[in-house]
């Protein structure tokens, strides 16, 4: 018998399977509205100045960089004018030159994590300024929740990590491989599409005082429905009752709103609250960096001592299995945020994505009433975000994919990234088809 002959081959990707299929699938209609990679819906227009940006690892025409929600109407990328900029800055460095081709600190570019810290915790935040928070950059969102649940468990090893349901499907995964045990609070109400807040408030107040609970800070995945501004004090005021530790996870900072600073709105709650927090940052949607692993974790500690205490561990916790993180989408992100210009470039790029989202909601809302369907599409509009939690069940979702070819989550989730002017109507019909 062979030594990994018991192997037996892992469980598909409930969300990376999704493309996986999408790529086999050689109907010319087909629609990924599952995770959607501008590598693979954008065509490549060949162009005379195509240059290869190394920094985003796309293909870059008159100066542009190609980046994920970048779309135009019709479905090809526009310009990521910030990110491309950036690349092109000399102190981005460059495969020739030997500047980038050094290690990072072990926690990371010093810069990304200032700049990193100033979007999350706010401008002017005391907390930088009296040095409370430890902070290291991160292999994109994914790794800054791992790093955190490995903390986690190392330092708190008989304490366990509440999670919504549903949530991104690889929380689970990262706080189960971290051994973290998990149990899970009531977030969305099927009923109504929107927030279950009253079963919400009551597993705050039944977990044991001193939990650690798992917080989308804004643009809820997969359901698209975040609290308000007023439910948001209500929770933290809870937690403050409860002594609750929440850790924020921050993958779409600017997709609510538009506006990455209205967008930690929730955080800045639990700052003036007086809370300590932990947060996971990523720029892989609000910059387009998705393959460059460009993130940062952070924790609000008591004071500097504790700060400087906890980062080396953090540091320790990411020696043995990454080293160092990597350089090139630091630099982007470094480079944008510490320019005026170009970080105003950015905030018009990230508006310009959300609002491109917010109307292919109402598109695709409106093409359904058009077909007369008798079904309330009132939460495609009332949830923000990437995401639209449809309601579709999987058996919908599978006649969606085998009668249509569109492809996404057996959940019902439709990244609304993937909606362009081009599909929205043969989308709407496909779904009214099979909700009828
Ligand atoms: N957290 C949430 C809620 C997400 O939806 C995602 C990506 O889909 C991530 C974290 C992590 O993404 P990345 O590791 O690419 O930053």
């Amino acid at each position: 018998s062979s030594l990994f002959g018991h192997v037996e081959p892992a469980p598909k990707d409930p969300i990376l399977g999704v493309t996986e299929a999408f790529l086999a699938d050689p109907s010319p209609d087909k629609v990924n509205v599952g995770v959607v990679s501008p590598l693979i819906l954008s065509p490549r227009s060949p162009s005379p100045n195509l240059a290869f940006c190394f920094l985003c690892l796309s293909e870059v025409t008159d100066g542009m960089g190609r980046c994920f929600c970048r779309r135009a109407p019709t479905g090809t990328t526009t310009a990521s004018p910030s990110c491309s900029t950036a690349c092109a800055r000399p102190s981005a460095g460059s495969p020739a030159t030997s500047t980038c081709q050094e290690y990072l600190p072990m926690g990371g570019s010093i810069k990304m994590i200032e700049e990193s810290l100033k979007l999350a915790y706010g401008e002017d935040s005391e907390f930088i300024k009296d040095k409370r928070i430890a902070a290291v950059q991160a292999l994109s969102g994914t790794g800054a929740c791992r790093l955190f649940a490995d903390f986690q468990k190392r330092f708190l090893p008989d304490s366990q990590i509440y999670i919504p349901t549903p949530t991104w499907s690889n929380h689970h995964n990262i706080w189960r491989d971290a051994q973290v045990p998990q149990k899970t609070f009531t977030y969305y109400h099927p009923e109504s599409r929107g927030l279950d807040f009253a079963g919400l408030m009551n597993d705050i107040k039944n977990a044991p005082d001193g939990s650690f609970f798992l917080l989308h800070a804004c643009a809820h995945n997969p359901t698209g429905v975040d609290p308000t501004e007023e439910q948001w004090r209500e929770i933290s005021h809870q937690f403050k009752v409860k002594k609750h530790f929440p850790f924020f996870d921050m993958a779409y900072q600017g997709f609510a709103s538009g506006d990455p600073e209205r967008d930690a709105k929730a955080i800045r709650i639990f700052l003036e609250d007086g809370h300590q927090i932990g947060c996971a940052q990523s720029y892989a949607k609000n910059m387009g960096l998705y393959g460059q692993r460009a993130g940062c974790l952070s924790i609000l500690c008591e004071d500097e001592m504790q700060a400087v205490a906890v980062k080396s561990q953090l540091q320790q916790i990411a020696r043995p299995m990454y080293s160092n993180p990597p350089v090139h989408g630091a630099l982007v992100v470094s480079i944008i945020l510490n320019d005026p210009e170009l970080k105003s470039l950015w905030l018009k790029e990230v508006k310009g994505m959300a609002d491109r989202i917010i109307g292919m909601r109402k598109a695709l809302k409106e093409n359904l009433e058009k077909l007369g369907s008798p079904l309330s599409w009132e939460h495609i509009t009332n949830q923000i975000g990437m995401f639209c939690y449809s309601g579709m069940t999987p058996e919908q979702v599978d006649r969606l994919t085998n009668e249509y070819h569109i492809y996404m989550t057996r959940n019902g989730r439709i990244s609304m990234a993937g909606v362009t002017t081009g599909n929205v109507a043969y989308l709407a019909n496909a779904i009214h088809d099979v909700t009828k």
